[in-house]
Parts: structure tokens; sequence; C-alpha cells
């Protein structure tokens, strides 16, 4: 059965986030700047978006680019890992457990990252030994009090104001 086309947001990153109902589940999607799929929940196959359909996706800020904003205020040299932390989160990609360490995937779904508060088993990060996107989704899906989660967090209407709190690098990094 066809899967319907039941939400689009055009996120600032130039993707799009699809929302889909398919023989009655709920499925969503992220879909490229020319509508193909990139990566679904539940691995589900969906049709690439058509232009009409992009055309009328509503831009919409997730709360986490707020973040990254505020995090690059603060530390300028991280404002592409910034972007890329929002993406993840926005993208639903972030996983956080009980005991607040997480499991961050590729925006591929190729690969994913297992990450606690001091470290995260990624290239970026064994060869910096720094922040590295990952370590900052984590910190992101935290301070927006993002739940332990199987699909994209969604802001509720009334949103406290969230603050990211990304320390120094310690002087052995
Ligand atoms: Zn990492």
């Amino acid at each position: 059965m066809k899967p319907t086309l039941t939400q689009l947001t055009h996120l600032s990153t130039g993707d799009y986030f699809a929302t889909w109902l398919r023989s009655g589940t709920t499925v969503e999607s992220l879909h490229g700047s020319d509508g193909r799929c990139l990566a679904s929940s539940l691995g589900a196959k969906l049709p690439r978006l058509t232009k009409a359909e992009m055309a009328a996706a509503h831009a919409e800020r997730h709360p986490a680019y707020d973040l990254a904003a505020q995090g690059t205020a603060a530390r300028p040299e991280l404002a592409r890992r910034m972007q890329a932390a929002a993406d993840l989160v926005a993208g639903g990609l972030v996983t956080l457990y009980e005991d607040g360490a997480g499991i961050v995937a590729s925006r591929s779904h190729a690969c994913a990252h297992q990450v606690d508060d001091h470290h995260c088993d990624c290239q970026d990060f064994q060869f910096r030994g720094s922040w590295c996107a990952h370590r900052i989704a984590r910190r992101m899906a935290l301070a927006l009090g993002q739940p332990e989660l199987v699909r994209p967090f969604v802001a509720p209407a009334a949103f406290p104001q969230p603050r990211l709190s990304i320390s120094a690098p310690s002087p052995a990094g």
C-alpha cells in the first residue's frame, strides 16, 4: 500500500523531514534536498518527494539549531560540528539511555557511535580527543530533555529555555 505523506518539514540544512502513514503505522524519514530518501525509521522504503511536495513543505527550526547557534557563539571553532550535531538531533538519530549514555547513528545509518560524557568511539574523537559532533549531539539531546526514543524529538509548544553546556577543552585535549 502506498504510504501517505502526513507532514513535511524543510530543515535549515536543506534536507527534509517527513512523516508518513503506511498501513496504519507512522513512519519518519529524512530526505535529501533532491527528495531522495536518505534514512527512515523501521528501515521503510519510502518514495522520493515530488517537487510539489517539497515546495509546499513548511520551514521549521528544530530547537537543536538554536542550541547549535548558542554553542557556536561560545565555541566558534566548533561551528561545523555544532551544525552536524543539530542535524543528528533533528534527524532523530540520537538515542539516549537512562544512564545518560547514548547511541548516535550516522545520517546514512551506515554506522552508530557509542557516546558517553567523556568518550565517543568515532574517528574524530579518537584523533582529536575533543568535542565531536556525536558528543555534542548527545549533549543537545540531554539539554532538550529528549527521552529514550525511537522517533525524532518533537518540541512541545511551550519549551523551556534550553541551555547547552559545552566546556572548554581539557589541557590534554
Ligand atoms: Zn564522535
